[in-house]
């Protein structure tokens, strides 16, 4: 008679990787840890990865400001024209300044001006022409 409540309870441990993977389904990747993923030698090492067979497209396109991998080129270069990948350059150029805002607002009286970000689209290298 016990048995059958104790189906439920033996998937607690699961559930609480689910309320992660929901999470991080939406957003791979918080703003700030692309900023800085955006820093040079960081974006350097992420947009030259070892072939990962395990990843989409052996972990060779990877839109950086997506946190995204790509099958290839094609796909990852058709990603930078659609509004989502859009979007996301403006957030990433609006983040700083909305921090910056927020500690302000909150009285914290250091005030630094912020720092306008210029974020673009990363170069592709035209491999195949
Ligand atoms: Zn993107």
């Amino acid at each position: 008679m016990g048995k059958s409540k104790q189906i439920g309870n033996h998937k607690s441990d699961k559930k609480k990787n689910i309320a992660k993977t929901w999470k991080t389904k939406r957003r791979t990747k918080d703003l700030d840890e692309i900023h800085s993923d955006m820093t040079p030698t960081n974006a350097a090492k992420l947009l030259k990865q070892e072939v990962d067979y395990d990843v989409t497209g052996s972990a060779q396109h990877y839109c950086l400001h997506c946190a995204r991998y790509f099958v290839d080129l094609k796909a990852m270069k058709e990603h930078f024209r659609t509004k989502v990948h859009k979007r996301r350059l403006k957030q990433l150029r609006e983040e700083p300044y909305t921090q910056a805002e927020a500690e302000r607002a909150a009285g914290m009286g250091s005030y630094i001006p912020h720092k306008a970000v210029e974020v673009q689209t990363q170069q592709v290298e035209e491999e195949m022409s």
